[in-house]
């Protein structure tokens, strides 16, 4: 039995938040909305409250968006809920508006190459508060340990309309990997959150903790976001692969990975937004820490993935790009529309895109500069001053935006300042 139905924004602290109503009242919600607040843009993910330009003033609308119900059955408890847009009263999108800043992303794309873009998702995530299992690296004991989480997830993802693909015990402690199939534009980015609440309701009701947060030791692997990318044209065939060209990328992806590795350290302030993300994306963990992109390499910050047909018009809707460099601390729209715009500007650029297949670790800062290859940023500040100063990926969002997530970043740093790495881990791991 459900009467309740939750309408969320999943927002800049990658949080998804909203407001519930009476299931009656579903038409006129669906047109107008709930109240929200702007300020509440500036809740950080300890709950803290950043800067904000707005304080007490102004009011939004978060209004439902019909397309992306949700609603799980865990026994007699019924999950009701959408993701919306949060509008001004208006009706104009807001520029703190995760999934509308998605959308425009998305419009670019299409206005400047004519494609829709395809994103399929890959998620880890670590139980918390049980035994760990040890030698049990993609075991099957892990496996069987967790399988009435995993056999909820998956059909609770199935039933959500998504296409489950795979769920696994993966390499690291209690840590394991729930992979979907593509969807396409903001649907892609929609499914992540779903599928990361979905898992936490489905640990709820089976009893297990999961947290997705980017790292829980500093001394052990990460949990990766991986975003696994291709085109579609006008007519939805599939024109990211060309069997002549260097890797099998089409001119256009490409052209979209030369953006992607371009303004790499200008966006990972946002696919990989806490602290302690930067203890996950150093060399020899299979994260990324470099702006390459690999031939099958799980260390590039963006890979191209293998294909497993012979069939020329499978490999063709099979072939896509792997995006490393993202954990769960951020908000799937944010992240896509950030490595979306450097895409695009790659396009618009005619970049090409190198491709390694080497340990970049190994080489020297002289060779790696000469190479055109940068460390990545090594910690958050870092990663903000570097989007701070690039005026470029300033300009792919609305003047105010930028400011805005600066502050609320640096609040986040503020509340973890006089704590070891380890006490940083612990304080995500509870929010993530
Ligand atoms: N755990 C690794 C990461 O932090 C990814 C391992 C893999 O699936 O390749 O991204
Ligand atoms: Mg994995």
């Amino acid at each position: 039995m459900s009467n309740l139905v939750f309408v969320a924004t999943c927002d800049l602290a990658g949080k998804v938040r909203g407001k519930a109503f009476p299931v009656d009242d579903l038409d006129r919600r669906l047109a107008r909305g709930v109240g929200w607040t702007p300020t509440n843009v500036q809740i950080n993910c300890f709950d803290g409250i950043a800067d904000s330009p707005f304080g007490s003033l102004g009011d939004l609308l978060l209004v439902p968006d019909a397309a992306t119900r949700m609603r799980a059955e865990f026994g007699d408890n019924v999950e009701d809920w959408f993701l919306g847009d949060i509008l001004t009263l208006e009706g104009n999108p807001w520029e703190f508006c995760t999934r509308s800043l998605l959308k425009s992303a998305l419009e670019r794309l299409k206005t400047v190459a004519d494609v829709t873009l395809l994103a399929a998702f890959e998620q880890e995530f670590q139980v918390r508060g049980k035994p760990t299992i040890v030698g049990d690296a993609f075991g099957r004991t892990g496996f069987e340990a967790e399988r009435p989480l995993c056999e909820e997830l998956i059909r609770q993802i199935a039933a959500a309309g998504f296409a489950p693909d795979s769920i696994m015990k993966e390499y690291g402690p209690n840590q394991y990997e729930i992979v979907i199939g593509p969807e396409k534009g903001v649907r892609a980015a929609d499914a992540a959150v779903m599928v990361r609440e979905l898992a936490r309701s489905s640990g709820r009701h089976v009893g297990t903790d999961v947290t997705f947060a980017p790292i829980l030791d500093p001394a052990s692997v990460g949990n990766g976001v991986h975003i696994h990318m291709s085109f579609l044209d006008a007519n939805d065939n599939p024109v990211t692969y060309d069997a002549e060209r260097s890797g099998g990328m089409s001119r256009l992806t490409e052209a979209f990975a030369g953006g992607v590795l371009k303004y790499l350290d200008g966006i990972l302030a946002m696919t990989a937004p806490s602290v302690v993300s930067y203890l996950r994306l150093t060399p020899h963990r299979w994260s990324a820490a470099y702006n390459n992109l690999g031939f099958r390499d799980r260390e590039a910050s963006l890979r191209i993935c293998p294909v497993t047909s012979k069939d020329p018009t499978a490999i063709e809707r099979q072939f896509n790009l792997e995006y490393r460099a993202a954990d769960a601390a951020a908000c799937p729209h944010l992240a896509l529309a950030a490595i979306v715009h450097a895409g695009v500007q790659g396009i618009e650029e005619g970049l090409d895109a190198p491709i390694t297949e080497e340990d970049l670790s190994l080489l020297s800062p002289e060779t790696l500069a000469a190479r055109d290859f940068v460390r990545l940023p090594e910690s958050l500040e870092q990663a903000l001053q570097r989007m701070d100063a690039n005026e470029t990926v300033k300009n792919w969002f609305p003047a105010t935006f930028l400011p805005v997530y600066l502050a609320h970043k640096e609040s986040e740093i503020t509340h973890l300042a006089n704590m070891t790495d380890l006490e940083r881990c612990a304080a995500y791991a509870c929010t993530y």
